[in-house]
């Protein structure tokens, strides 16, 4: 048995029994987005997010976001105002950025699989290329001459060392992303023969990290290896993006990234960037971090059923929208996300404990297991907190054909 483990985020409020999203409760959001299953996201907690960071951060450290986290186009138009840049991983994305109003040189372009058509996209738009091995710099070399337009290139290095304590590890030991730190100078040699416009590097290590300690050990790392690799660019760096990898707390006993700590090693590191690479600007690259707690996803219980004594929400909601929350993206063990009761948030409401499933004919349709939450019955609203990344993008919507989820920014 679990219990309702996480602070409901300061911008969420609550009336009554009413949990409400802009001051506005969410069965009248149902209402105005045409139904459930919906998700909800909070431009005020987006900023805030934001607000808080840069002022942990050195004003000198441009702030990206990564568009795969969330690509609703509304938010990355939200997003394209608020940030230095933004980061894609397809030429689909790559268009959405721009389309959202984003500068094309605030615009780079990551992704281990590009293809020619997508390169050449990426040149034509005029992006940085995140180029990931030999046969991109080959192939940008050929785009460049057939469209008359110089490529943009930053080197995706692979490093030599690990992200500890990543839920998700991108980065060290062999991987299917960029190219290994000890190919670079040979890869640079090959850029500066084919004449593109080289501007700096990208480190990668991996995600959802909520201890300071690893990743200011992975920056401190990755700006050594970036001041040695730099010995061999064919151009002054300037571009150095460290990555980012910022977690946030889903699960009884995580507990929040120590956003402080990691800002005063990055001043300490513009410091040390500033002598060695002086015409580099640090970049952090986040997507989950910025937007991940600014968003909850809502359905609505079904029906209420007891099997042997086990009380079960039935919603219209499930894995098909939010996979994640089913512990069936990246997660080893299931844990519940945090959710609650959206329409009994009274703090003396009844409670008991129940599971809360999906409509889907399949055992690992499970929002939540075995919780201790209000009494719930037919009509209510089940929100699940932490929802704003990862969610509709990265869920099977076609799975059992139900229909797509609806999205509300506001
Ligand atoms: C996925 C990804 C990100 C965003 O990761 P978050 O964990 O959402 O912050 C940033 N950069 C690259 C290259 C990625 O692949």
């Amino acid at each position: 048995m679990f219990s309702p483990h996480h602070e409901l985020p300061s911008f969420f409020s609550v009336e009554g029994n009413a949990l409400l999203v802009a001051g506005i409760p969410l069965a009248r959001v149902a209402e105005m987005a045409g139904g459930t299953p919906f998700y909800v996201y909070s431009r005020a907690a987006v900023k805030a997010r934001l607000a808080a960071l840069r002022a942990v951060l050195p004003p000198s450290v441009a702030v990206h976001y990564a568009v795969k986290a969330n690509p609703m186009p509304a938010l990355v138009g939200f997003m394209a105002a608020q940030v230095e840049g933004l980061d894609v991983a397809s030429a689909g994305e790559m268009l959405l950025a721009l389309n959202a109003g984003m500068a094309a040189e605030q615009v780079s372009f990551a992704g281990p699989g590009k293809t020619v058509a997508e390169l050449r996209q990426a040149v034509a738009a005029g992006v940085l290329v995140h180029v990931e091995s030999c046969r991109e710099i080959g192939i940008l070399a050929q785009v460049q001459e057939a469209l008359g337009v110089g490529a943009r290139v930053a080197v995706r290095v692979n490093p030599d060392f690990e992200l500890k304590n990543a839920g998700m590890r991108m980065g060290g030991g062999a991987k299917p992303f960029g190219m290994d730190a000890e190919t670079v100078p040979a890869a640079l040699a090959e850029i500066a023969a084919a004449g593109l416009q080289f501007e700096g590097f990208h480190v990668f290590a991996g995600a959802q990290n909520l201890k300071a300690e690893a990743i200011m050990a992975a920056q401190e790392a990755t700006l050594g290896l970036l001041e040695r690799l730099a010995a061999s660019a064919p151009a002054p760096v300037r571009v150095c993006n460290l990555g980012g990898g910022f977690g946030i707390p889903y699960f009884p006993g995580d507990t929040a990234l120590d956003v402080e700590a990691v800002g005063q090693n990055m001043a300490r590191l513009a410091d040390w960037a500033a002598r060695a690479l002086p015409q580099a600007r640090l970049v952090l690259e986040l997507g989950r971090y910025l937007v991940g707690e600014a968003g909850l996803y809502v359905c609505r219980v079904l029906d209420r059923k007891v099997s042997r004594g086990q009380v079960f929400l039935v919603t219209d909601g499930g894995l098909h929208h939010h996979l994640a929350a089913s512990g069936n993206f990246g997660q080893v063990l299931r844990k519940n996300y945090p959710v609650r009761i959206a329409t009994k948030m009274r703090p003396d409401a009844p409670t008991e404990t129940a599971t809360v499933v999906g409509p889907l004919c399949t055992p690992l349709d499970v929002l939540a297991d075995r919780m201790t939450l209000p009494v719930a019955d037919e009509g209510d609203l089940v929100a699940v907190l932490q929802s704003g990344a990862y969610g509709a993008s990265a869920s099977p919507q076609a799975f059992l054909g139900h229909p797509p989820v609806h999205e509300v920014l506001l």
